[in-house]
């Protein structure tokens, strides 16, 4: 066993300064532990499936940098590679043919993509793909769904997940009303209340985005019929289907969830993992939409730093070492072992969970369930998970700080580790 009672002195030191330099002492909210309580731990350095603090613990990482460490953190080839295009500098602000290299792996792998345009991260992909949704349709409305996160552009805060629902907000001032009034919302998994949003908004609606595999309100995957039903709802009344596949994309499939689940929309959005840990979004879909935007076509979007080599290398080198054969063979097998431990360690020591896992995806509701959409996931004990957040890292076990996040495997965790996380999971939860 590891970390039990772990001393965290130079954290606590550092947070307390962080937090008179930047609102709540981080740069993104959710890292806070505003909803697990007690204080971050401040980070020193990453490798593999683990992660160091700057008092010296190591922890087994199920967070991986949210999303983007599939691979492992800091793998070598990936840092490597880094290296060499670090010696040709770190920006052009012009073509590279990195860029075309990304691009046809993205082209190849994600189903719905003909081509593709690099962004920073998945809200700026986000933001415009909305606007190319609206330009092409020449309708405002779109549909989206409570719990699911598409970035914090004005338009998307409205019944959102991630640090929204971790922190409870209703949604946030200073977003116009005008800028939301356009964004309808249902609940996720439920294809009746789109059908009637249809109907009272006839021709209106641009399109629906959603996360196909939602990560964003906890792990909540689809109904059988649902994304399928999306599909035709969204086809029969000229509206634009988009899977926002930030979290999903190259992690449930290599193409994503439209590969894995054969619904195929007309746009999609990425993120995290095609960056490799440098900041990189994308969109990307059929091409007759994909040509409006500019320089092709009129709808404006644009980036300093978009493509830019060292984001691109990361990227590329990424998903060479996800193309390979068996990778998602194992992350499938790892992932499964770690969540039937831990119903089981659950059910053994008498707390009702549901949760699940797609390949390197997964989640624990501690509530019986089922959990099919937000108003479900938030039955969950959050102060349960609290503690068990808090012992697990008193254990060595870094687990997103909230039960509305998604956890996440990389092919750096090895069956030991998942063994030495049900361990202390049955320690803790014995204790709870
Ligand atoms: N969409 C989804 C599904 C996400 O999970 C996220 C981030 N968690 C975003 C969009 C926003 O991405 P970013 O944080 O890179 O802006």
């Amino acid at each position: 066993m590891v970390n039990t009672s772990i001393k965290t002195t130079k954290s606590q030191e550092i947070f307390a300064a962080a937090q008179n330099l930047m609102p709540g002492g981080v740069s993104s909210p959710v890292r806070a532990f505003k909803s697990v309580g007690g204080q971050p731990i401040v980070f020193d350095h990453v490798n593999g499936a683990y992660i160091w603090d700057v008092d010296g613990n190591k922890y087994i990482d199920y967070v991986g940098t949210w999303g983007p460490a599939i691979c492992g953190h800091a793998h070598p080839e990936v840092i490597s590679a880094l290296h060499t295009a670090l010696d040709k500098g770190t920006s052009f602000g012009a073509p590279c043919v990195l860029e075309n290299v990304l691009a046809e792996m993205v082209i190849d792998a994600v189903p719905s993509v003909e081509m593709v345009r690099f962004v920073n991260s998945g809200t700026e992909a986000c933001m415009a793909v909305l606007r190319l949704m609206r330009a092409f349709t020449n309708r405002e409305k779109v549909i989206k769904f409570e719990g699911c996160y598409h970035g914090h552009a004005d338009m998307f805060l409205v019944k959102a997940g991630s640090g929204v629902a971790t922190l409870g907000l209703p949604d946030s001032p200073g977003v116009p009303k005008s800028v939301t009034a356009s964004t309808l919302t249902a609940p996720f998994n439920d294809l009746e209340a789109v059908k009637a949003l249809f109907e009272q908004n006839p021709q209106e609606i641009a399109g629906v985005i959603l996360e196909p595999v939602v990560g964003n309100a906890g792990f909540i995957t689809p109904d059988a019929g649902f994304l399928e039903g999306l599909r035709e709802l969204t086809q029969e009344h000229g509206a634009l289907l988009v899977f926002d596949e930030v979290m999903t994309g190259f992690r449930i499939a290599y193409g994503g969830a439209q590969a894995k689940f054969g619904v195929i929309p007309d746009l999609t959005t990425m993120g995290k993992v095609i960056g490799g840990g440098l900041p990189v979004g994308a969109y990307g879909g059929r091409r007759e939409i994909m040509s409006m935007i500019a320089p092709a076509g009129p709808v404006y979007q644009a980036g300093t730093l978009s493509g830019n080599p060292l984001a691109m290398t990361a990227g590329i080198k990424t998903l060479e070492l996800l193309g390979k054969t068996g990778t998602y063979e194992y992350l499938e097998k790892i992932t499964k072992q770690l969540t039937d431990g831990l119903l089981k360690i659950c059910s053994d020591t008498g707390h009702a969970a549901c949760g699940g896992h797609i390949s390197a995806m997964f989640g624990l509701f501690f509530t019986a369930g089922p959990v099919h959409n937000y108003e479900d996931a938030k039955k969950a004990d959050t102060g349960k998970f609290g503690r068990f957040h808090r012992g697990m890292l008193e254990h060595g076990i870094y687990l997103a700080p909230s039960q509305f996040e998604a956890g996440f495997t990389s092919l750096a965790h090895t069956s030991e580790d998942i063994e030495q996380t049900l361990a202390a999971a049955k320690e803790v939860l014995s204790s709870l």
